[in-house]
């Protein structure tokens, strides 16, 4: 069993708070991914998981024993880089190897796990190559090889797919998913990259300078964000955001007005997907006033950027969408698709 406890964990440096009381609990075998921008403190506290920096409060547990004043060596974790630490004098297979080594696991198990590491990151063919003669790719599943070596309790990765380039970087997810799936170990994950996280988590952490802003799957976050930082950091676009005032249930903003709402009067910011909204038919009354900024084809569908409110908005349309640049656009939003946010605190409120 190796679930991560994390109690009330902060870190300051001087008045600095760099993790502002991180808690939660990080189930056995889950897929835990933290995201946020940079600075935002998700490599500090994965650190602390690791041993490599202390907790200045709170309380750090795997398994059933109490970390905080355990050396990293003694944590039973294993850390993946983006950048890879190889030796670059050892070959693949000494590089792999090591972590045996330095553990002391008896020698004759060492070529058999070694070999099966190594297969399960594809690199059988590699094993007598330098890191130098390998790929971006290689190299890092090289890395990776060796984490799985070691069989930890805990894997922990930082950032590990950043120095790739963008279609290696999607084969490598790929597998990094499935590596986590068949190993059965308990997995933190940092990326400043929401897809990356959306697709790898069983439950992303979101953070804003070292508070915690939501912790969810990834479908309830993306339904559901708490507040608007969230939504305007999750989806690809994020959500769009336009500020308004609601009256007897009516939200009213610079080129919107939607009816309808089940929501106390007030201040708002009101939140909706792309995917969401829609052109207005004929004879439909428009909801948001805009005017056509851009078209991109997706493929399947096509994105158009719009001006409303004094700000650019995201809308998916059919692919067979025409209209010129500039030209007037008109769109609704299903009531049930509109997010409320309290404009002043950004929290959702409905
Ligand atoms: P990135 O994606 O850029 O790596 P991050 O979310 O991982 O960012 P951290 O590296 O955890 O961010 O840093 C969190 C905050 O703590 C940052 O503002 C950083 O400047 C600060 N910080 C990190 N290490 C120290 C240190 N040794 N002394 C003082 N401040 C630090």
């Amino acid at each position: 069993m190796a679930k991560i406890e994390l109690r009330n964990v902060s870190k300051r440096w001087g008045s600095f708070i760099g993790v502002d009381s991180f808690d939660l609990t990080i189930e056995d075998r889950e897929f835990l991914v933290l995201l946020g921008p940079s600075g935002c403190g998700k490599t500090t506290t994965m650190r602390m998981i690791a041993g490599l920096e202390d907790a200045t409060e709170g309380e750090i547990w795997i398994g059933d024993r109490k970390v905080n004043d355990l050396d990293p060596k003694d944590r039973d974790v294993a850390m993946v880089f983006q950048s890879y630490g190889l030796y670059p004098n050892l070959n693949v297979y000494e590089n792999i190897r090591f972590p045996l080594r330095v553990r002391k696991v008896p020698e004759g198990e060492h070529d058999e796990r070694v070999r099966r590491a190594s297969a399960m990151v594809e690199l059988d063919d590699f094993l007598h190559r330098k890191p130098a003669e390998l790929s971006g790719g290689q190299r890092q599943r090289v890395a990776l090889a060796r984490a799985i070596v070691r069989r930890p309790a805990v894997f922990l990765m930082d950032e590990p797919l950043s120095n790739l380039d963008a279609k290696l970087r999607v084969s490598t997810r790929a597998q990094i998913k499935n590596l986590s799936h068949e190993l059965k170990v308990t997995t933190v994950y940092v990326t400043h990259d929401q897809i990356e996280a959306m697709t790898l988590a069983d439950r992303v952490v979101v953070m804003k300078k070292g508070v915690v802003q939501q912790v969810g799957t990834p479908t309830e976050i993306y339904d559901n964000p708490a507040n608007t930082f969230v939504a305007g950091f999750i989806g690809s676009p994020a959500m769009n955001l336009m500020d308004g005032t609601v009256t007897g249930g009516v939200f009213q903003g610079r080129d919107v007005r939607i009816g309808g709402l089940d929501h106390a009067d007030g201040d708002v910011t009101l939140g909706f997907r792309a995917e969401d909204a829609s052109v207005a038919g004929p004879g439909e009354e428009a909801q948001i006033a805009a005017k056509l900024y851009t078209i991109e084809l997706l493929g399947d569908a096509v994105m158009l950027t719009v001006r409303a409110g004094g700000a650019l908005v995201s809308v998916k349309a059919p692919k067979d969408f025409r209209a010129e640049i500039g030209e007037p656009v008109g769109f609704v939003v299903p009531t049930e698709c509109c997010h409320l946010y309290d404009r002043k605190s950004g929290e959702r409120t409905g």
